[in-house]
């Protein structure tokens, strides 16, 4: 964070079409830097039906959205691709160079001739607690998501929700933390057993606390909590707290991206069926972000899409150079590209 990198190609977005962004730009030998507010790649697949099976891929007759992920990561990994994530694409500029110059919430700055917007369904972002005057507190003491864990260490935390983002960063944070307190509004939970087994069990060794309850409101002052109220069946008492991490689960908003200047319809980026170009040149949009006649919001649709961007980013990024097309199955500069031995 806070740094600035030039590139060939800054995507925006890590969902599978953003991924294979990567390797179509790859193949044609062009760098690529990409962007997510998550904190992994995979997008929708990995946030919304990690353990889902897929039976649309071409060749692969079933695949569960997270084998899907780690697949594509593994088919991009010759290519080099430099992830900055849980970081939000916040603004888009033209260089006096001529070039796009990209910068996120988290302060880098990523410069390039070509960016590849894959934003999907939009960003996804944190749904908030209902707890009046909780924005005083944000990003101070109250937060949605952990950038960094030293950022909690030796303070009293009370992590709040039931899924696998509040159970991991319980189990994570622990170690880190001086105390931990989760709490939920009922005992069962939507997170993988066997984190919630890992967590009763530490409850029962004494190292945290867990508790039932909603959160009624928040003690402090100036951003810095001091406490957490939390209503229960017994009634109201306060968990003193340093900070509060809330997961809530998430929404998926266009956000930032409607910032950009681009030509936007219905929330979606209009682009050409030649180049998959947007009507800002050198402004791609590749995946179910875009629009065209016949559009269809399917990972296959995306997968083609970015072939065909590549070959319109080549001549972007290369201008003298020549393009040739070329197999994987018989070129030995794709093959050295692709790392085969
Ligand atoms: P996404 O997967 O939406 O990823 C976009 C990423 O961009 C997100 O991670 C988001 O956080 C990030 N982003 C956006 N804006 C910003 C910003 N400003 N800064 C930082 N990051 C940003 N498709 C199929 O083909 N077959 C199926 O069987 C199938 N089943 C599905 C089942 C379910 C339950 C759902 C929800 C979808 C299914 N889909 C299926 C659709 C498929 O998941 C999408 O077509 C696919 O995820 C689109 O990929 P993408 O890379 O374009 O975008």
């Amino acid at each position: 964070p806070g740094a600035t990198h030039e590139t060939d190609v800054i995507v925006v977005g890590a969902g599978p079409c953003g991924l294979f962004n990567v390797f179509e730009l790859g193949l044609l030998d062009l760098k690529t830097h990409l962007v997510d507010i998550l904190d992994r790649p995979g997008g929708q697949c990995a946030e919304l039906y990690p353990e889902k099976p897929i039976y649309d891929i071409p060749a692969l007759p079933v695949v569960t959205g997270q084998e899907l992920t780690d697949r594509l990561i593994e088919q991009i990994a010759p290519f080099d691709p430099v992830f900055h994530l849980s970081q939000m694409a916040v603004a888009l500029e033209k260089r006096a160079d001529d070039r796009w110059q990209l910068t996120t919430d988290a302060g880098t700055v990523l410069i390039a001739p070509v960016v590849v917007i894959s934003a999907g369904g939009g960003s996804f972002q944190p749904k908030k607690p209902p707890i009046p005057g909780i924005e005083a507190y944000e990003d101070q003491s109250v937060f949605y998501a952990v950038r960094k864990m030293e950022a909690f260490r030796d303070k009293r935390l009370v992590i709040a929700g039931g899924g696998d983002s509040a159970l991991d960063w319980t189990l994570n944070l622990l170690p880190v933390a001086k105390s931990v307190t989760l709490i939920h509004r009922r005992p069962e939970f939507r997170a993988a057993p066997d984190s919630v087994n890992k967590m009763l069990a530490r409850v029962e060794a004494g190292e945290m606390e867990f508790r039932v309850g909603q959160i009624a409101g928040l003690e402090g002052g100036d951003g810095q909590l001091t406490g957490v109220r939390l209503r229960s069946d017994t009634g109201e008492d306060v968990l003193e707290a340093d900070a509060l991490l809330a997961f809530y689960g998430l929404t998926m908003k266009l956000g930032p991206v409607a910032e950009f200047g681009l030509n936007l319809h219905e929330n979606l980026i209009p682009v050409d069926t030649e180049k998959f170009e947007t009507s800002t040149s050198g402004i791609f949009a590749v995946g179910d972000i875009n629009w065209y006649p016949g559009k269809l919001k399917l990972i296959l649709s995306g997968f083609h899409e970015a072939a065909l961007m590549a070959q319109a980013a080549f001549r972007i990024c290369r201008p003298d150079a020549k393009l040739r097309f070329q197999y994987t199955t018989s070129s030995s500069e794709l093959q050295k590209r692709l790392g085969v031995k």
